[in-house]
């Protein structure tokens, strides 16, 4: 089974509330009668996940205690020896998952969809911005190998962070220089919606054209060599949101996640 947890949490955006509603809405659509339960691959998906609901948070801007909170969940997760799956939420939930992932892996690879660097060494005083989970994880030693698809607004400051870590970072327009053999160990996906362009995905706060289409994402799943020990799907704002159609993008992610977790599953 995969734990499929939610992280009702938005007051780490930089922007617009609204992404605190995003585990709700893509639960919704995760189970619309408009669709099955099948993955592409024909993975009865749906009924493997291990829905245990919403991390219980107070949502409240810079908060450790928020932080630790998450963490402490996918500890419980992790020590049970589960895949997770974590809906978002604003992208600042992704350092307290990583730092889970952190005590259990010392070799993780993460792959990193966005629109944004998110690799703010500071936004607005607040350390635990969605526009820094990455510098965070990094400092904290949570990842061996970061590899950044879809980035399309990185400033001068976010390329030094980016020089200073290692870090591959490529826009939609290098997409074709990514290259999955070059992944090792395990690999852990984390997908902020507004990478995809908005065209397909106008449910975010940030619109950022030029971005990613539904297809090449599940290619770049597809492509993961595994095993895929943990993902989140995050910054889904429904209130932006146009016949949910963002929140279904959100659930086909999910789908073709979970079903990559069960057909690469990790040993042991
Ligand atoms: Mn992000
Ligand atoms: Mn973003």
């Amino acid at each position: 089974m995969i734990s499929l947890l939610g992280v009702p949490l938005d007051a780490n955006s930089s922007h617009l509330m609204g992404p605190a509603l995003g585990p709700a809405a893509i639960r919704a659509a995760l189970h619309s009668g408009s669709g099955n339960h099948s993955s592409e691959a024909s993975v009865e998906v749906v009924d493997q996940l291990d829905d245990l609901g919403d991390v219980a948070v107070a949502n409240e801007r810079g908060s450790h205690p928020d932080a630790d909170a998450i963490t402490a969940a996918i500890d419980e997760q992790l020590a049970a020896g589960r895949q997770v799956i974590t809906l978002g939420g604003d992208h600042s939930i992704t350092f307290p998952i990583l730092r889970s992932f952190r005590k259990l892996h010392d070799d993780l690879t993460v792959v990193h969809i966005d629109a944004h660097p998110d690799l703010y060494d500071d936004l607005d005083g607040n350390p635990l911005s969605h526009a820094s989970p990455f510098a965070r994880a990094l400092e904290a030693g949570c990842m061996t190998s970061l590899v950044q698809l879809g980035i399309r607004t990185a400033t001068p400051h976010q390329r030094e962070q980016a020089a200073r870590w290692g870090v591959t970072m490529l826009s939609s327009r290098q997409l074709d220089e990514f290259d999955p053999s070059t992944l090792s160990g395990p690999i852990y996906l984390s997908v902020d919606l507004d990478g995809l362009d908005p065209s397909v995905a106008p449910g975010v706060s940030h619109h950022e054209p030029g971005g990613l289409t539904v297809r090449e994402v599940l290619d770049i799943i597809d492509a993961l060599p595994g095993p895929l020990v943990g993902a989140d799907v995050v910054e889904l704002n429904p209130t932006r949101d146009l016949v949910d159609m963002t929140a279904m993008v959100g659930a086909k992610l999910v789908k073709e996640i979970a079903a990559a977790m069960v057909l690469r599953a990790p040993i042991g």
